[in-house]
């Protein structure tokens, strides 16, 4: 088998892999979105032809993975996709919703729109589901989706070479493709499944460096934090994604009020498109931790006895005449775009402000800059002069972190051959080689951007 690198590798979004064995397939085909949504590299053409494409097969729904589908259809793609039911689900919200930002971006860059939600519709068309551990055969490949624990639907996926005879170890050729690996300690989510029997693996990277502070308490500081915001009269500001983490966050807030931990406050979640995928959340709590979907089921995953969705230009008023204390949770979650420009352009120059950020900042991002301490950015060419106060819990990101990683790979030590890095800044990926040859004596190979590998 070979194996390209083509998104992804150099950088954490735009993920895009091609594996070629009989047939070509590709692992995630997603957007690059660097300062903006999308980026102009989105416009370059495949580095193979989409008509050769017999299967895309999707690891979870988040835009870096799924961006450019809608594209590889239009210039040819005739195979067909697969995922796990939900991240179908999600897909074609996220696709829908991103829509408009990334038109917003064709028409700075003198574009044409990357995609029409035509497009997406036809793209459904073509769209498969599988769920986990069913089985499915292309060619000479067999593949299973397990659980990734990353966010709902999401998948880490193992490829088996049928016709191989890998003799070196006991078994079959295999690889697995991470996507995006999940943290512990969430409270929606089931966790990320034990790593099976493998030879090689292509792992993301984003949290390699690091070590998640507080994974098991991160309730209690997300309390102390909440406290401070109503004790003070300060507005709590939130930039977060759509999927997944809006969700989690506003589930324990709702659990902290009702247990008592904490006095009423009113929550505002600007992002319609939170509240409709939490929809989906609803519809496949079966999927979801038990314990959740327990209260799920009773009285859905928003209690609108404190959370405003904020839906029409009168919601959207009465947020910003509120009085204090409040929250606000509003996307894109790296403040590259959306609704938290508004928020932002409203309430960073005020000091009774909190920005909580809860989720990777990827370089380039407005997030990134105001999370490194500048003082002055810019928003639709205006000055502002950040004077609010920044703090994080990125105990709450969807993804794993270093002694995670360590300990997922640990029981495949003997079989795993070679790893390939992804999905992360250099110094992350850096600092996880060394680690893992250090404490697990594995080759692992950080690939460029356009890297093939015969494995
Ligand atoms: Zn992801």
């Amino acid at each position: 088998m070979k194996i390209y690198f083509y998104g992804g590798a150099q950088e954490v979004t735009g993920s895009n892999f091609l594996l070629e064995s009989k047939s070509k397939i590709l692992i995630d085909c997603g957007l690059v979105q660097k300062e903006k949504v999308c980026s102009l590299e989105n416009f370059l053409p495949f580095p193979y032809h989409p008509s050769e494409i017999k299967a895309v097969l999707i690891t979870h729904a988040h835009l870096d993975h799924i961006g450019r589908l809608p594209k590889l259809l239009k210039e040819g793609f005739r195979g067909y996709i697969y995922s796990t039911l939900p991240t179908k689900d999600l897909a074609y919200e996220i696709l829908l919703d991103s829509q408009k930002l990334i038109e917003e971006n064709c028409r700075e860059f003198n574009k044409e729109n990357l995609y029409q939600k035509e497009d997406v519709e036809k793209l459904m068309l073509r769209w498969q589901t599988v769920d986990y551990h069913q089985k499915l055969n292309l060619d000479d490949l067999e593949i299973e989706f397990y659980n990734a624990g990353h966010i709902l639907g999401s998948a880490f996926i193992k490829i088996t070479q049928i016709s191989s005879d890998y003799t070196q170890n006991r078994g079959k050729l295999s690889i697995v493709f991470s996507g995006d690996l999940g943290n512990k300690g969430k409270s929606l989510n089931q966790h990320l499944e034990d790593l099976p029997w493998v030879n090689y693996l292509v792992l993301e990277s984003t949290y390699g460096n690091r070590n998640h502070q507080n994974l098991v308490n991160r309730k209690e500081i997300l309390e102390e934090i909440l406290e401070k915001v109503i004790y003070e009269r300060r507005i709590l500001i939130i930039p977060t994604f759509a999927l997944e983490r809006a969700q989690e966050i506003i589930f324990d807030i709702q659990q902290l009020i009702e247990k008592k931990k904490i006095p009423e406050i009113k929550i505002f979640l600007d992002s319609p498109l939170a509240f409709r995928i939490s929809q989906i959340y609803e519809k496949y709590h079966e999927y979801l931790n038990q314990e959740s979907a327990r209260e799920i089921l009773t009285q859905g995953i928003f209690n609108k006895e404190y959370l405003t969705i904020v839906q029409t230009k009168e919601d959207e008023r009465k947020m910003f005449l509120a009085s204090e204390p409040k929250i606000i949770l509003a996307g894109s979650g790296m403040v590259t775009g959306g609704r938290i420009l508004k928020i932002f352009k409203n309430y960073l120059e005020d000091k009774k402000t909190t920005i909580l950020f809860v989720g990777y900042q990827a370089q380039g991002s407005l997030g990134r800059k105001i999370l490194e301490g500048e003082k002055e950015i810019f928003l639709d060419g205006q000055k502002i002069n950040v004077k609010a106060e920044i703090s994080t819990l990125f105990s709450y990101s969807a993804h794993i972190d270093q002694q995670g990683i360590l300990e997922w790979l640990y029981p495949q030590r003997f079989n795993l051959k070679t790893i390939f890095l992804i999905h992360g800044d250099t110094s992350a990926k850096q600092e996880l080689k060394t680690k893992i040859m250090d404490e697990l004596t594995l080759d692992v190979i950080i690939p460029e951007q356009n890297d093939f590998f015969e494995i």
